[in-house]
Protein backbone atom coordinates (compact mmCIF):
# COMPACT_ATOMS: atom_id res chain seq x y z
CA UNK A 1 0.00 0.00 0.00
CA UNK A 2 1.31 3.22 -0.92
CA UNK A 3 -0.38 5.74 1.14
CA UNK A 4 -1.49 8.18 -1.84
CA UNK A 5 -5.10 6.42 -2.28
CA UNK A 6 -7.71 6.26 0.10
CA UNK A 7 -9.75 3.82 -1.31
CA UNK A 8 -8.77 0.22 -2.71
CA UNK A 9 -11.57 -2.23 -3.00
CA UNK A 10 -10.85 -4.27 0.01
CA UNK A 11 -12.05 -1.71 3.28
CA UNK A 12 -14.88 0.01 3.34
CA UNK A 13 -16.68 2.69 5.40
CA UNK A 14 -20.17 2.42 5.91
CA UNK A 15 -22.38 4.50 7.62
CA UNK A 16 -25.15 2.69 9.55
CA UNK A 17 -29.05 4.72 9.59
CA UNK A 18 -30.99 3.25 12.82
CA UNK A 19 -33.78 5.03 14.14
CA UNK A 20 -35.62 3.15 17.24
CA UNK A 21 -34.21 0.78 19.37
CA UNK A 22 -36.56 -1.64 21.46
CA UNK A 23 -37.41 -5.09 22.93
CA UNK A 24 -40.51 -5.40 20.32
CA UNK A 25 -41.73 -3.48 18.12
CA UNK A 26 -45.85 -2.09 18.32
CA UNK A 27 -48.34 -2.72 16.26
CA UNK A 28 -47.98 0.89 14.03
CA UNK A 29 -43.88 0.61 14.20
CA UNK A 30 -42.26 0.58 10.86
CA UNK A 31 -40.02 -2.37 10.77
CA UNK A 32 -37.46 -0.81 8.70
CA UNK A 33 -36.95 2.02 11.16
CA UNK A 34 -36.87 -0.54 14.46
CA UNK A 35 -33.56 -2.82 15.92
CA UNK A 36 -34.28 -5.29 18.80
CA UNK A 37 -32.23 -4.72 21.40
CA UNK A 38 -30.62 -7.93 21.73
CA UNK A 39 -29.69 -7.48 17.86
CA UNK A 40 -27.98 -4.28 18.75
CA UNK A 41 -26.36 -5.42 21.54
CA UNK A 42 -25.02 -8.33 19.74
CA UNK A 43 -24.04 -6.12 16.63
CA UNK A 44 -22.05 -3.18 19.17
CA UNK A 45 -20.64 -6.54 20.99
CA UNK A 46 -19.13 -7.78 17.32
CA UNK A 47 -17.81 -4.19 16.04
CA UNK A 48 -15.91 -4.21 19.48
CA UNK A 49 -14.59 -8.11 19.40
CA UNK A 50 -13.77 -7.80 15.71
CA UNK A 51 -10.07 -6.37 14.77
CA UNK A 52 -11.15 -5.63 11.16
CA UNK A 53 -13.75 -2.70 12.02
CA UNK A 54 -13.07 0.58 13.83
CA UNK A 55 -16.22 2.40 14.71
CA UNK A 56 -15.56 6.76 14.11
CA UNK A 57 -17.58 9.55 14.36
CA UNK A 58 -19.08 10.82 11.15
CA UNK A 59 -16.46 13.87 11.22
CA UNK A 60 -13.71 11.86 11.66
CA UNK A 61 -15.16 9.20 8.50
CA UNK A 62 -15.17 12.47 6.08
CA UNK A 63 -11.78 13.47 7.37
CA UNK A 64 -10.74 10.49 6.15
CA UNK A 65 -12.74 11.00 3.09
CA UNK A 66 -11.90 14.55 2.38
CA UNK A 67 -7.71 14.43 2.67
CA UNK A 68 -7.27 11.03 0.87
CA UNK A 69 -5.93 9.22 4.15
CA UNK A 70 -5.04 5.10 3.58
CA UNK A 71 -7.30 3.94 5.27
CA UNK A 72 -5.89 0.18 5.92
CA UNK A 73 -9.30 -1.03 8.24
CA UNK A 74 -12.97 -1.63 7.74
CA UNK A 75 -15.12 1.96 9.61
CA UNK A 76 -18.29 2.42 10.80
CA UNK A 77 -20.19 5.29 11.50
CA UNK A 78 -23.41 5.21 13.98
CA UNK A 79 -25.98 7.62 12.98
CA UNK A 80 -29.41 7.81 14.90
CA UNK A 81 -32.50 9.52 13.14
CA UNK A 82 -35.76 10.85 14.31
CA UNK A 83 -33.82 11.53 18.14
CA UNK A 84 -35.82 8.70 20.23
CA UNK A 85 -35.75 8.70 23.48
CA UNK A 86 -34.64 4.53 23.03
CA UNK A 87 -31.54 6.19 21.79
CA UNK A 88 -31.47 7.78 25.83
CA UNK A 89 -32.67 4.74 27.36
CA UNK A 90 -31.22 2.13 25.63
CA UNK A 91 -28.91 2.50 22.60
CA UNK A 92 -26.44 5.44 24.17
CA UNK A 93 -25.66 3.41 27.43
CA UNK A 94 -24.60 0.44 25.10
CA UNK A 95 -22.31 2.52 22.97
CA UNK A 96 -20.84 4.26 25.94
CA UNK A 97 -19.90 0.66 27.20
CA UNK A 98 -18.26 -0.12 24.31
CA UNK A 99 -16.37 3.16 24.22
CA UNK A 100 -17.97 4.45 20.82
CA UNK A 101 -19.73 7.48 19.45
CA UNK A 102 -22.63 8.12 17.25
CA UNK A 103 -24.53 10.88 15.28
CA UNK A 104 -28.12 11.68 16.37
CA UNK A 105 -30.72 13.34 14.09
CA UNK A 106 -33.95 14.94 16.53
CA UNK A 107 -36.77 15.96 15.06
CA UNK A 108 -36.60 19.07 16.96
CA UNK A 109 -40.13 20.27 16.50
CA UNK A 110 -41.24 17.42 19.40
CA UNK A 111 -38.74 17.57 22.06
CA UNK A 112 -39.95 15.60 25.01
CA UNK A 113 -43.06 14.69 22.84
CA UNK A 114 -44.51 12.23 20.53
CA UNK A 115 -43.63 12.60 17.20
CA UNK A 116 -46.57 14.21 15.04
CA UNK A 117 -46.46 13.81 11.41
CA UNK A 118 -48.80 14.53 8.69
CA UNK A 119 -51.34 14.42 11.45
CA UNK A 120 -50.93 11.29 13.34
CA UNK A 121 -49.42 11.23 16.47
CA UNK A 122 -46.82 8.45 16.67
CA UNK A 123 -47.17 6.99 19.88
CA UNK A 124 -44.59 4.68 19.91
CA UNK A 125 -42.05 7.46 18.86
CA UNK A 126 -40.98 9.88 21.71
CA UNK A 127 -38.69 12.74 20.98
CA UNK A 128 -35.69 13.14 23.54
CA UNK A 129 -36.16 16.26 25.44
CA UNK A 130 -33.79 19.06 25.25
CA UNK A 131 -32.37 18.10 29.11
CA UNK A 132 -31.52 14.69 27.34
CA UNK A 133 -30.17 16.16 24.23
CA UNK A 134 -28.08 18.38 26.58
CA UNK A 135 -26.70 15.70 29.00
CA UNK A 136 -25.78 13.25 25.78
CA UNK A 137 -23.78 16.26 23.93
CA UNK A 138 -22.14 16.96 27.30
CA UNK A 139 -21.36 13.47 27.17
CA UNK A 140 -19.59 13.29 23.82
CA UNK A 141 -22.93 12.35 21.52
CA UNK A 142 -23.02 14.25 18.24
CA UNK A 143 -26.21 15.51 16.78
CA UNK A 144 -27.08 16.96 13.69
CA UNK A 145 -30.75 18.45 12.66
CA UNK A 146 -33.60 16.72 10.75
CA UNK A 147 -36.19 19.54 10.82
CA UNK A 148 -38.85 20.41 12.97
CA UNK A 149 -41.96 18.40 11.68
CA UNK A 150 -40.42 15.94 9.39
CA UNK A 151 -42.23 16.87 6.26
CA UNK A 152 -41.25 15.84 2.81
CA UNK A 153 -39.09 18.59 2.16
CA UNK A 154 -39.57 18.37 -1.89
CA UNK A 155 -43.47 18.86 -1.20
CA UNK A 156 -43.42 22.21 0.46
CA UNK A 157 -42.20 25.54 -0.70
CA UNK A 158 -39.00 26.24 -0.55
CA UNK A 159 -39.53 29.25 1.78
CA UNK A 160 -41.53 26.79 4.47
CA UNK A 161 -38.15 23.95 3.83
CA UNK A 162 -36.15 27.16 4.46
CA UNK A 163 -38.04 27.30 7.67
CA UNK A 164 -37.80 23.75 8.52
CA UNK A 165 -34.06 23.52 7.65
CA UNK A 166 -32.70 26.38 9.12
CA UNK A 167 -35.29 26.33 12.61
CA UNK A 168 -34.06 23.00 13.50
CA UNK A 169 -30.45 23.81 13.42
CA UNK A 170 -30.71 26.71 15.78
CA UNK A 171 -33.25 24.93 18.06
CA UNK A 172 -29.88 22.13 18.52
CA UNK A 173 -27.50 25.25 18.43
CA UNK A 174 -29.49 26.78 21.20
CA UNK A 175 -29.62 23.65 23.17
CA UNK A 176 -26.03 22.43 22.80
CA UNK A 177 -24.21 25.90 22.54
CA UNK A 178 -22.05 24.82 19.46
CA UNK A 179 -22.17 24.50 15.27
CA UNK A 180 -24.78 21.71 14.06
CA UNK A 181 -22.62 20.83 11.01
CA UNK A 182 -24.49 17.98 9.50
CA UNK A 183 -28.52 17.52 8.34
CA UNK A 184 -30.48 14.41 7.53
CA UNK A 185 -33.06 14.72 4.79
CA UNK A 186 -36.18 13.59 6.63
CA UNK A 187 -37.28 10.26 4.59
CA UNK A 188 -34.10 10.07 2.58
CA UNK A 189 -36.05 12.83 0.51
CA UNK A 190 -34.10 15.48 -1.11
CA UNK A 191 -33.32 17.49 -4.54
CA UNK A 192 -30.84 20.05 -5.59
CA UNK A 193 -32.94 22.77 -4.44
CA UNK A 194 -33.24 21.12 -1.28
CA UNK A 195 -29.45 20.77 -0.95
CA UNK A 196 -28.94 24.52 -2.03
CA UNK A 197 -30.77 25.63 1.29
CA UNK A 198 -29.13 22.94 3.65
CA UNK A 199 -25.74 24.79 2.08
CA UNK A 200 -27.17 28.10 2.84
CA UNK A 201 -28.13 27.69 6.05
CA UNK A 202 -24.66 26.54 6.78
CA UNK A 203 -24.59 22.94 7.25
CA UNK A 204 -21.08 21.51 6.29
CA UNK A 205 -22.69 17.83 5.01
CA UNK A 206 -25.76 15.87 5.11
CA UNK A 207 -26.65 12.77 5.33
CA UNK A 208 -29.30 10.51 3.16
CA UNK A 209 -30.96 6.82 2.78
CA UNK A 210 -29.38 6.15 -0.54
CA UNK A 211 -27.25 2.85 0.38
CA UNK A 212 -23.55 2.63 -0.79
CA UNK A 213 -20.45 2.98 0.67
CA UNK A 214 -18.73 6.03 1.50
CA UNK A 215 -16.08 6.94 -0.46
CA UNK A 216 -13.79 9.53 -1.66
CA UNK A 217 -16.32 9.70 -4.54
CA UNK A 218 -18.96 10.27 -2.06
CA UNK A 219 -20.96 13.73 -2.17
CA UNK A 220 -20.90 15.33 1.34
CA UNK A 221 -24.33 16.05 0.98
CA UNK A 222 -26.09 13.28 0.13
CA UNK A 223 -23.46 10.91 1.75
CA UNK A 224 -24.89 7.44 2.07
CA UNK A 225 -26.12 4.96 4.63
CA UNK A 226 -27.10 1.65 5.46
CA UNK A 227 -30.26 0.98 6.89
CA UNK A 228 -30.39 -1.37 10.15
CA UNK A 229 -33.60 -2.72 10.24
CA UNK A 230 -35.95 -5.49 12.56
CA UNK A 231 -35.27 -7.96 9.68
CA UNK A 232 -31.29 -8.34 10.39
CA UNK A 233 -29.65 -10.76 12.24
CA UNK A 234 -25.98 -10.74 13.07
CA UNK A 235 -24.82 -12.49 9.58
CA UNK A 236 -26.86 -9.40 7.47
CA UNK A 237 -25.57 -7.06 9.55
CA UNK A 238 -21.76 -8.02 8.35
CA UNK A 239 -22.49 -8.96 5.10
CA UNK A 240 -24.07 -4.56 5.15
CA UNK A 241 -20.74 -3.51 6.40
CA UNK A 242 -18.63 -6.02 4.81
ZN1 LIG B 1 -36.56 10.60 10.30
Amino acid sequence: MNGIHTFNSEFKISVLLYHQIGISPSDETNLNCFCKTTEFHNQMEFLSKSNEYEVISLASAIDLISTSKCIDRNYVVLTFDDGCESFYDIAYPMIKSFGFTATVYPITGFLGQNAIINSKVYNHLKVMSEVMIKELGENGVDFGAHTLNHLKLTEISDSEAEYQIINSKCNLENILGKQIKSFSYPHGIYNKKIIEIVKYAGFKNAVSCNSAYLTNNSSLFEIPRKYITFYDDLDSFIQKIK
